[in-house]
């Protein structure tokens, strides 16, 4: 039916001016428009039964409307399921472009990768000036008008009277995602569509306007997916990811929404960029910025460029496809969360949903308009980027050695890699000097069979050294994210840079082999990570007894270090089946246990003595709600559930009052501000319950505030300067220019650095690592050393700070004080953990320490 419209707008003008009888020709080609496609595409309106803006559009029916277009226009757009979300519900990528290029989307598909020097036969690429552009719309559930703007998009390429996209898409494939995140965006509008009146109600302050929590932004666990690109924690991205290593898009979109009042967004982007980013990258981006500008300066649309939205943390939907080769960018209309239908701005004037997709389909167009037009040069482009990436690869080092040592560290590091396509081998024996992240100095270190090696010289060049560069370099302090991130420390693993490439790698690994039979004595695994915890959680499960070793020993010509697992058979005899259940558990979690014949030990204690524990299997209660810091409790429950997979129970904030806590072992208080904790009554029911053997773990903020009652921990203060000193300097410091502000202000601010943490790895809080823990600090909190009745497990002293902006004054702020700490409180213990240990879940090196703190301390 797109064909009415058509019709009746060409001759509109001969409609006004006719006489009957040219009246009447024009009827009769309407007539015969309307018949030749009566069973053809149908408008989103037609299709919905409602105006696209009128109402938001359930994600169902967007995939119902995404059918329909493929259908209806089967030889220009392709329908692909990629994946599932948590809540089930499907994700999709349409492919649309002129019947030709459908005809042959593997073969543009194939040549795209060879461009990218990403397939063995790149030799046989060619430069045909056929483009890709990949729009990706609602990564954040409650920025709604992407969607909406998705389908009038489709709309418009398949429409067969737009004669505009028909021509673009002679050179381009268009591949649209309509919605990367489901389940979040129909959490918003589930809850918008059931508190909203027939009528939307513009004022603010109405209750449709304030989202409980916690909001849609996220997907299911609280995560949000526009800073998983690169760790690929949650399965909308890694489903995602997958298909877009296998596209390598020359321009990718990322569409978003902001506050109600800002104007629109688009790219250039803002300072800092990575300095990986190319001439053509950053010119690029201005052409098409400049061509989006062109649609919104002749409707008088207010926009911005070059503010606030910078390029440089690698886990966006912007920087990972720069990284990646693409041109990547967010585009930015006001509205989200709070837009409603529509809603009153500060300059009194009312913005609509209608608005708000109209500005997203405009810039949707006009980016695929604007790489059209350029596509021969966009294609060229293209190709020298991966063609320098193999060839003269930039950076402090050409090739990075990671040990394997680390155990399943290293194995998690090792599928990061392969997640992201990056290519990789191992080394075999031998000695080489490089510089060792741990330490910044260069040393000479032996290598052994199965250490992995990643040299730089390869088409993901720019991603690995963005991924494993010591510092990050800022063009400009002031950025939206944390400026650290380098793998080895986030990690966990023992990394060398070298100044070399490493061309002696093998692609294969002799794989370890299981104990075939079951051991007469006992099982031992060593406690080194996820994945040992992983293998625990599944025993106690199971009803198998385990326990843990408080000092080293030697078995079997192995050493087992402070942590490791054991499982004698003596505790297990009512077990049946101990071995099929132990192997199943291994297998599950990636962990080979070693069988021992012996309680003997060749040194250490016994495997009898009273230095090997009993792990009693907790019951684990997390808390949730209003107040908590929704992404910090997310990353707890989705640790449990899908990583740990440790059954673990939510209880919102509000009911813990009438909670029964006797049956809880452990609680944990997340990133948060807990309203309880200022009721007298409420703060000794959880001290009582301590006191009688509970465990609380507090983290980041919960540990603040916990300083500020009487829990035993204070925060450490800034020391007073010695102020006689300057008497008679006069202090000019208080002045301050007002231009600027937003610089001054960073001298107090730490968006997200790396500091080395002191370990006191003889505590079981840090059993499985090295005496040194790399943390992110994303605050200047610190705390006094606990003096007794506890321990200070993890503490910065002096220059402790290793990686990305810090500011002066946070600087002097953070050393000598404690970070991790246990307080013993009657027979219980808090355990404070001052900064986020699973941080985005891609901390990898601090999960470990969150399972010390749950299963292994005051055991
Ligand atoms: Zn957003």
């Amino acid at each position: 039916m797109g064909c009415f419209l058509f019709c009746a707008l060409s001759y509109l003008h001969a409609i006004i001016e006719a006489h009957m009888k040219k009246l009447l020709i024009v009827s009769y080609l309407l007539v015969s428009c309307i018949c030749i496609h009566a069973q053809s595409l149908q408008s989103p309106q037609q299709f919905l039964g409602y105006k696209l803006g009128d109402r938001f559009t359930p994600h169902h029916k967007i995939v119902e409307y995404f059918k329909h277009v493929s259908q209806a226009a089967s030889n220009m757009v392709k329908l692909e399921q990629y994946g599932e979300t948590y809540e089930h519900r499907p994700l999709y990528l349409a492919y649309i472009s002129s019947p030709e290029n459908m005809q042959k989307l593997e073969a543009i598909r194939m040549n795209n990768l060879r461009l990218a020097n990403s397939t063995r036969d790149r030799a046989a690429a060619m430069e045909d000036g056929t483009v890709i552009v990949w729009l990706s719309y609602n990564v954040h559930g409650n920025e709604p008008s992407s969607s909406e703007a998705a389908i009038k998009t489709i709309h418009a390429l398949a429409d067969p009277s737009n004669t505009n996209t028909k021509q673009w898409l002679k050179n381009t494939v268009v591949i649209i995602d309509p919605c990367l995140n489901p389940d979040g965006r129909d959490r918003y509008v589930n809850w918008y569509t059931s508190v909203a009146g027939t009528k939307p109600n513009a004022d603010p302050q109405s209750r449709e306007h304030l989202e409980p929590w916690p909001g849609g932004r996220t997907n299911h666990y609280n995560f949000d997916l526009n800073r998983d690109w690169a760790w690929q924690t949650q399965v909308e991205t890694q489903h995602r990811i997958k298909k877009y290593n296998e596209w390598l898009p020359q321009v990718h979109v990322d569409f978003h929404e902001q506050g109600y009042n800002e104007p629109y967004y688009f790219a250039p982007a803002a300072e800092p960029f990575h300095e990986v980013i190319t001439p053509w990258q950053r010119e690029f981006q201005t052409m098409i910025g400049k061509n989006n500008a062109k649609y919104f300066d002749r409707e008088g649309w207010l926009y911005f460029t070059k503010e606030r939205f910078d390029l440089f943390y690698p886990s966006y939907g912007d920087t990972y496809p720069t990284y990646n080769g693409a041109i990547g960018m967010t585009y930015e209309q006001g509205g989200h969360s709070r837009g409603g239908l529509a809603v009153i701005t500060e300059d009194e004037d009312t913005l609509t949903l209608a608005d708000r997709l109209h500005h997203h389909f405009t810039t949707s167009l006009a980016t695929i308009e604007v790489t059209s037009l350029n596509a021969a040069r966009v294609q060229k482009e293209f190709r020298k980027y991966f063609n320098d990436a193999i060839n003269v690869a930039a950076g402090e080092f050409k090739s990075v050695i990671i040990k394997a040592d680390e155990g399943d560290r290293f194995t998690r590091l090792e599928k990061l890699l392969k997640n992201n396509s990056i290519d990789y081998a191992y080394t075999n024996a031998g000695t080489l000097s490089g510089i060792n992240y741990a330490t910044g100095k260069s040393e000479t270190f032996k290598t052994n069979v199965g250490d992995i090696v990643i040299n730089m010289n390869q088409p993901k060049s720019n991603l690995v050294r963005v991924l494993f560069e010591r510092t990050s370099k800022l063009s400009d302090s002031a950025t939206y994210d944390i400026t650290a991130w380098s793998l080895p420390y986030a990690y966990g693993v023992q990394a060398y840079g070298l100044t070399s490439y490493f061309n002696n790698g093998t692609q294969a690994l002799p794989d370890q082999a299981f104990p075939s039979a079951a051991p007469s004595y006992a099982y031992a695994a060593h406690w080194n990570g996820l994945n040992s915890a992983k293998f625990l959680a599944q025993l106690l499960q199971k009803g198998i007894r385990a326990r843990y070793a408080e000092q080293s020993f030697s078995a079997k010509g192995q050493n087992f270090e402070k942590g490791s697992i054991l499982i004698t058979r003596a505790a297990n005899a009512n077990v049946s089946d101990l071995h099929t259940k132990v192997v199943a558990a291994a297998d599950s979690a990636n962990v080979i246990p070693v069988a021992i014949e012996s309680g003997f030990v060749e040194k250490g204690f016994d495997l009898g003595s009273g230095r090997v524990r009993i792990i009693r299997t907790p019951k684990v209660a997390l808390l949730t709600g209003a107040g908590v810091g929704s992404n910090a409790a997310g990353e707890i429950w989705h640790f449990f559930e899908q990583q740990l997979q440790y059954p673990i129970t939510l209880i919102n904030t509000d009911d813990l009052g009438r909670t029964t806590l006797d049956e809880i072992d452990v609680i944990i208080m997340p990133d948060g501000f807990y309203r309880f904790l200022s009721d007298k009554n409420q703060t000794e029911q959880l001290k009582n319950w301590v006191q009688q053997g509970g465990r609380l773990i507090a983290l980041e903020n919960a540990v603040a505030q916990l300083s500020r009652g009487e829990w035993g921990i204070k925060a450490k203060t800034e020391e007073k300067k010695d102020d006689k000193k300057d008497e008679k300097k006069e202090d000019y410091s208080l002045l301050k220019r007002y231009e600027n502000r937003e610089r001054d202000y960073l001298t107090s601010s730490i968006p997200g650095s790396i500091y080395k943490v002191q370990l006191d790895n003889s505590h079981p809080l840090a059993f499985g690592y090295s005496d040194v823990y790399f943390t992110l600090k994303q605050d200047d909190n610190i705390y006094q050393f606990i003096a007794e009745g506890g321990w200070n497990v993890g503490v910065l002293k002096k220059d402790a700070h290793v990686s990305g902006f810090a500011g002066v004054k946070t600087k002097e702020k953070l050393r000598d004080g404690l970070l991790f700490g246990v307080q013993n409180m009657g027979r219980g213990n808090v355990i404070y953990l001052a900064d986020d240990v699973l941080f985005r879940s891609f901390w990898e090196n601090g999960k470990l320490m969150l399972c010390n703190a749950v299963f292994l301390v005051g055991q």
